[in-house]
């Protein structure tokens, strides 16, 4: 059957400005996407109101700007888009997989240190899955099988084969909130889903995530995009580069050594900074490195 064309995307969280690690994925979605000559979006995943920063969406857009990544359609914000997550919930609902909870935090945890003696590693225990119990329901959760149903295998094309058994690992996970705002595992899939999303390249400290995202799509019907996931820039102290662990603001007025850094946590093997002229050079230099590792048919 001829294969969807490609379509990848950056979809930062508006949490802080674009910096060294973020701009690592952004290169390399936009690598992967015009190495496989195809269509690449930048959406901006707005929907955690308590985490957004008022602006930082315009300045990750205009810093992408600066470094020679533009979105080839225009950006989408997933605060304008929670009518498809409800719409995607009702599907759910009405199929029998999912269902309300209104455990706190607090008994979960109290009830995971008790099953802790029975040797499971489960982040919920599965408690309201027969019923509330007369208390509120709080959160949505998506009800996850015992058996070969839950085990999600998949290769990743960075990291190789990966699985996960989501019975066993996960448990019934969050697709709504007790804030009442909608889980990023259920935003992602609805828009990759509608995006037409074929290849997902994106930071390795999300493959942990993708199990979910798998079964969820197999939920709601919907086709399974390529992954890849990219690993992390770390800091001196081994932890996750983020505003909150001292990454510093990237220098817009010099895109050129910032992009040959992130291009070279990649693998890439390019030429010192001051040897590209301009974005364009650096850019074919870059996309046929990528090529060469990361699209077999170009090689
Ligand atoms: N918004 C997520 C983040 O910034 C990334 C989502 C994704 O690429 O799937 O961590």
């Amino acid at each position: 059957p001829p294969r969807a064309p490609y379509r990848g995307r950056f979809a930062p969280s508006p949490t802080g400005r674009l910096h060294a690690g973020s701009l690592v994925g952004a290169l390399a979605s936009y690598l992967d996407a015009r190495a496989h000559g195809g269509t690449w979006l930048v959406r901006i995943e707005d929907i955690d109101g308590p985490r957004t920063v008022p602006g930082a969406d315009q300045a990750i857009i205009r810093t992408l700007a600066r470094f020679g990544m533009r979105s080839d359609e225009p950006p989408v914000w997933q605060s304008t888009r929670t009518a498809r997550y409800a719409q995607a919930l009702a599907q759910l609902e009405q199929a029998g997989l999912v269902y309300p909870c209104g455990c706190t935090r607090k008994e979960i945890a109290d009830s995971l240190a008790n099953a802790h003696a029975r040797h499971t590693t489960l982040a919920y225990p599965g408690t309201c899955r027969l019923g509330l119990h007369g208390k509120p329901a709080r959160a949505w959760r998506l009800r996850v099988p015992d058996g070969p149903r839950a085990v999600i295998t998949f290769e990743d094309r960075w990291q190789g084969r990966q699985t996960q058994d989501l019975a066993l690992e996960v448990g019934d996970f969050v697709l709504k909130r007790a804030d009442g705002q909608w889980a990023y595992q259920l935003a992602v899939v609805v828009d990759d889903a509608q995006q037409g999303i074929t290849h997902v390249v994106r930071g390795a400290d999300l493959l942990d995530s993708t199990a979910r995202q798998i079964y969820l799509q197999r939920c709601l019907g919907v086709p399974t995009p390529s992954y890849l996931h990219v690993p992390v820039v770390a800091n001196a102290q081994g932890e996750k580069l983020s505003k909150q662990t001292g990454a510093r603001e990237l220098d817009a007025d010099e895109p050129l050594p910032a992009l040959v850094a992130a291009a070279r946590h990649l693998g890439l093997q390019l030429r010192e900074a001051h040897a590209y002229r301009s974005l364009d050079a650096f850019y074919t230099d870059a996309i046929a490195a990528w090529a060469e590792r990361f699209v077999p048919s170009a090689a």
